[in-house]
This record gives C-alpha cells, structure tokens and sequence, in this order.
C-alpha cells in the first residue's frame, strides 16, 4: 500500500475508496492471445489491512469461486477498513479444460509460488500472480476442494506454529483445523514465509457448487474480517468445538486393499468408532466382500465420492479426535442431538 492509501500493482493503481474489476496478464497462449485472471480490487474508504481471497488455483476445484464472488460482489463493503484483492479463478487454463492442473505439461500451479518471471510457463505465471496480488498483502485465504472423486468436510489447512496463521485459522471458526507447514511451492506456504501468513480452506468436491459449504465458507470469511476489524458488521465466531490435528495426533487415509466398486456407509463429517464398518468393496457379482472397519475412533474428514476403487486408492480419511471433543461431536451425531454441519 502507498502513503495514499492506494493499492498498486505493476500497471494500476487503485484508490482509497475505489473498486476496480480488472483482467490481469499472466501468460500467453499458443495463439498468441493473452491468458487473463480476473481480479476484483475493493479499497475500502476506512485504513485498514490488506487481504487476498483466492479460488481455483487447482482449475476443477470450483466452491471457493463462488465464495471469492459473493464476497467481492453481493457483500456490501461500502464500509469496509482495508482493502480486498479477490481472484476467484487463479489457474485460468486449467479452469477452462475444467482440470486440476495446467495443461501445460501437467505441472501443478499449486507447487510453482512464489514462481519466477525466467523459469517455466508455470512458474512465471505464478510470480505474476505472486508479486502483484499476494506479497502487497497482509493476510490472505486460498480456497481449494478435495481431488476429483472425493469430498471432505471444510477445513483449514494452515502452519499452526506460525502466529500470524495460526491467529488466521482459528479466526476462521471451522471445527477442524489440519497444522502443517504445506509443501514447498504451495500458496499458502510461500505467501507465509514472505511474511503474509496463509492458509488454505479445503470444502466439499470438485466440479460442483456445494451452496451449503459456500455459506459456511462465506461465514468463516466473515469472521476472519471481524477478527481484523475489517468489517464491523459481525463478530469471530466459535465453531461449538474445533480440533487441531496436528503430526501428534492419529490420521489416516484408508487406502483400499482389494480393487472394486465401493458401498460408503458414511458421510463426510461422521465420527465412527473403532471396529465400525466404514465401507464395504464389492464385485460385479456382489460376492467376497470386503468390510473395511475404522482402526480406531475417529472423525471421516474426507470421503471417496466416486465409488470405483483400485487396490491402493484412499477410501476415507479418518482423525483422531480428542477425548472431550469426541464427546461433543458424539452428542451433537445422538438420533436426539442437532446434526453436524459438514
Ligand atoms: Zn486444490
């Protein structure tokens, strides 16, 4: 941010007070056409921080573009203190071949920041992304799903060992919060290490708009903004219980031994007990079924959507949860009780 208040960007500027949606360059294609991300810049009238919210860095991941677009245009921020820099499509060439990865070579968007302008296509689109819109910032979230053919419930992903992430992703208000550094490459890693800490928000599956995890998305962003004084309209909400899973505690991706045709007994979001039956693997002729048990009690963040299984491919993935949250999920999944909000 300038003295003024303005947001700037290598080509534009955007005033205190002022809005502008704008098509960004970040590549070219083999036409020779530009390859564009759409960013919507609002700069608040009030002094505040400055936040990114992106979407569709993997280019099939489609819930948070809806989040990234209510919030930059169906929220009224006429009173907003700081500015928001929201791109709701990141991998443009992926979201247009409606795949998870550029399809250029396959590489993987999600592993090329902070990028450089000399390297490969990938990596020089993402420093363009990186330099303009992500290191100005102050804090920002990137919206992802699970991978094609699997769901999971929302859930932050962020370096709990990091204040500034830590403080981002418990602002957030989801029950479940994954600490890990990240990979090397990753957004959220590397926007963090050049001191604008950030996390990830996984939600539902790809290829779909899921409205009721876009509304619990847009809650948790809601609450971040109160937590920076952003936006006087609501306060930080508490979840009801939150576990962090953490390198100490029990995960698993259950990973099917025998290939078949998968009957899920669970959805996303379900605690289930050691011993019960997860899932069973069926043949074409419904014989020599495979039960799957869970290995120890434990709540089923993701689940496989998509119910064809080789040998190897995860089925679930189980976390262990705390003795006193256990409790609480377990009377909030009672028949009596209220159910869980995945
Ligand atoms: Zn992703």
């Amino acid at each position: 941010m300038g003295d003024d208040g303005a947001f700037t960007y290598n080509g534009g500027k955007v005033a205190q007070g002022e809005t502008q949606n704008i098509r960004y360059g970040i590549s070219e294609t083999y036409l020779g056409d530009p390859v564009r991300i759409p960013v919507t810049i609002i700069n608040g009238e009030r002094d505040g921080p400055t936040a990114f919210l992106s979407a569709a860095a993997h280019g099939d991941e489609l819930n948070g573009i809806e989040v990234v677009r209510e919030v930059a245009h169906e929220w009224d921020l006429s009173d907003l203190a700081g500015t928001l820099v929201c791109m709701p499509v990141l991998n443009v060439p992926a979201f247009l071949a409606q795949q998870r990865y550029l399809p250029i070579y396959d590489r993987d968007l999600n592993r090329s920041f902070p990028g450089r302008e000399d390297s490969t296509s990938a990596k020089r689109m993402a420093a363009r992304i990186f330099d303009n819109f992500i290191a100005p910032c102050d804090f920002g979230i990137d919206f992802h799903t699970s991978t094609r053919g699997r769901t999971n419930m929302i859930h932050v992903r962020a370096n709990m060992e990091h204040k500034g992430s830590a403080r981002l992703a418990q602002a957030f208000g989801s029950h479940v919060i994954i600490a890990g550094e990240g990979s090397s490459g990753m957004l959220r890693t590397e926007a963090t290490a050049v001191g604008v800490p950030a996390i990830t928000v996984e939600m539902g599956e790809a290829h779909r708009f899921q409205r009721e995890l876009i509304d619990e998305a847009l809650a948790g962003v809601e609450s971040v903004f109160a937590e920076y004084g952003m936006y006087d309209a609501t306060a930080v909400r508490w979840p009801g219980w939150r576990t962090v899973i953490d390198d100490a505690s029990e995960k698993t991706w259950i990973r099917a031994e025998a290939g078949g045709i998968v009957d899920m007994h669970h959805d996303r979001g379900a605690l289930v007990h050691e011993g019960d039956r997860i899932c069973t693997i069926t043949n074409p002729f419904k014989d020599d079924n495979v039960t799957i048990e869970a290995p120890f009690t434990g709540l089923l963040v993701g689940v496989l959507e998509n119910p064809v299984v080789y040998p190897g491919n995860p089925l679930c993935h189980l976390v262990e949860l705390e003795e006193h949250v256990r409790r609480v999920v377990e009377r909030e999944q009672s028949p009596d009780g209220h159910t869980l909000r995945a």
